[in-house]
């Protein structure tokens, strides 16, 4: 099957029971047995659920992975995963992160004693040293296109880096989504998702997922899984399924109006620069054509005039609501600096490229021309 059809068919068929082309949600924590330990494959609703089994099956699926974990959120995922990581441990992660996923790998600093590296992913020689440094990382952690810079890292390049010291290479596809990259055919071991976003795809649901190459480095996963315990609900695993079903046709829209907004911000004289995949002034934008099929909904712009310049321009905007969050049907805009990456300490920050001009869109699946006429009505008003 190809992808768009994967996307509704993949471990999906219809219920046995009833025939219903939608799997039931199972609100149900516990399951009959038949004698101690005598049970039709589920026990306790932690451990396993029918509703999420499905999800976590079409997980799999879609990102060629052997095991499929849901989580009841991408914080979740990543808890499961970072539980794995023993003390005295180290980590190489790339220095343009997700505020939240940053934040928790400090955390993991300062209790358990996991050191965590932070590098510039697109700069391989940097890369290498820092893998290469003692002792060997367990973990080298990245997004791609990261979030909020929009870089590009190479995949297979990294993933090759990471195993040459025995290091297991999770990739954070999120922006991407499996319908625009497979990390884990290109080499990676785990790709996380928080299903918040594209997957679910509607703002109605805080989920999270990993999956995993190896079928044996997936059950150790999924056996802590069940003994961490952030799983979703029945409930909110339905929507994510819900949500899967439309990702193709979703990604084709949000790409569309994410280049039609691109375009409209490129040639103002009030925008330092914009950062889009898509567009040829992109410094990845070549390695995004060859790693990708689609350039994604995302994009940030550095408008001139710092904080006041924001400002106006944020409270000029008619589609674009601002709120935290990304991926869903309506467009959304973030300040990074004040919003999703306030945790990041502003030197740090700055370093790296997130300025208080920064700010990021979301292009959801209006028209695109309204999209393009609302930012543009509102660099005016700067
Ligand atoms: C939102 C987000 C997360 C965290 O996911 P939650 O579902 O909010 O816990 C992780 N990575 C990226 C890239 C995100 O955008």
């Amino acid at each position: 099957m190809r992808f768009d059809t994967k996307l509704i068919h993949a471990a999906q068929p219809p219920d046995p029971l009833t025939g219903a082309v939608n799997v039931p949600i199972y609100l149900s924590s516990t399951f009959a047995q038949d004698a101690p330990n005598r049970n039709k494959g589920y026990v306790y609703s932690r451990s396993a659920n029918p509703t999420r089994t499905v999800l976590e099956s079409a997980l799999a699926a879609l990102e060629e992975g052997s095991v499929g974990l849901a989580f009841s959120s991408g914080l979740g995922a990543m808890t499961t995963l970072l539980a794995a990581v023993p003390s005295g441990a180290r980590v190489v992660a790339d220095t343009d992160l997700y505020g939240g996923s940053w934040r928790l790998l400090e955390h993991h600093r300062r209790t358990y004693g996991v050191r965590t590296d932070y590098v510039d992913f697109t700069d391989l020689a940097a890369v290498r040293a820092a893998v290469g440094a003692s002792p060997a990382p367990t973990l080298v952690y990245g997004e791609s296109p990261t979030n909020p810079l929009l870089r590009v890292v190479d995949l297979a390049a990294l993933a090759g880096i990471a195993h040459s010291r025995r290091a297991a290479f999770v990739v954070d596809n999120t922006f991407a989504t499996p319908a625009l990259q497979r990390p884990l055919p290109l080499g990676a071991d785990v790709v996380l998702h928080s299903t918040t976003k594209y997957l679910g795809g509607h703002s109605d649901v805080i989920g999270g997922a990993l999956v995993v190459r190896a079928k044996a480095r997936g059950e150790r996963l999924r056996w802590l899984q069940n003994a961490l315990g952030a799983v979703p609900s029945p409930f909110d695993s339905f929507l994510v399924l819900r949500g899967l079903h439309t990702l193709g046709v979703r990604m084709r829209a949000h790409a569309e109006g994410a280049l039609a907004v691109a375009d409209a911000l490129a040639g103002s004289r009030k925008v330092v620069r914009v950062l889009y995949p898509g567009l040829d002034s992109h410094p990845q934008h070549a390695l995004a054509a060859r790693q990708m099929s689609g350039y994604g909904g995302m994009l940030s712009v550095d408008l001139r005039g710092g904080m006041p310049g924001v400002r106006r321009f944020l409270r000029s905007l008619r589609v674009f609501t601002l709120a935290e969050s990304l991926g869903g049907v309506e467009s959304l805009v973030d300040h990074p600096a004040s919003m999703t990456h306030a945790s990041v300490p502003r030197a740090e920050r700055e370093a790296h490229g997130v300025t208080d001009g920064l700010v990021r869109l979301s292009c959801g699946i209006e028209d695109p021309a309204d999209l393009a006429e609302d930012v543009t009505t509102a660099l005016r008003r700067i």
